[in-house]
């Protein structure tokens, strides 16, 4: 039979994967009250989930008020339907307007900037709080 985690052969009656160490569940009908033997999870549980670090507030402010127009500070924080919105109404829209969009989603993205850099905006889009 095979070991169900890494598929490595393992001989008959052996309970524990030799590559692995995964203990092997035998289909054995007659419930195995003899495993006692808890197999040591992979516990690289991501109790920091990638991205949930405190992002600078300061870096988000300076992007809103220089790049808001491009949604870069919402990219930056996590918002990114929001950022997709500013980009794409900025450069298709401002195409369209001849760049009346693109100057109204800088004002949008500047106003926000301020909000960050002031605290009105205070969390990612994970509602991590910025950090100074
Ligand atoms: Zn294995």
């Amino acid at each position: 039979m095979f070991c169900k985690n890494c598929g490595n052969e393992i001989p008959e009656g052996t309970k524990f994967c030799a590559n692995c160490g995964q203990a092997v569940e035998e289909s054995m009908p007659n419930g195995g009250s003899s495993y006692s033997y808890t197999p040591p999870q992979n516990t690289t549980v991501y109790t920091t989930a990638p991205g949930s670090e405190a992002k600078s507030k300061m870096a988000a402010g300076l992007l809103g008020i220089f790049l808001g127009g491009f949604g870069i500070h919402n990219f930056y924080l996590g918002f990114t339907n929001k950022a997709l919105i500013q980009l794409l109404v900025s450069l298709i829209g401002g195409v369209i307007t001849c760049g009346l969009a693109t100057v109204a989603m800088e004002i949008w993205g500047l106003v926000e900037g301020i909000q960050i850099l002031t605290g009105t905006i205070n969390t990612d889009a994970q509602g991590v709080p910025l950090k100074d």
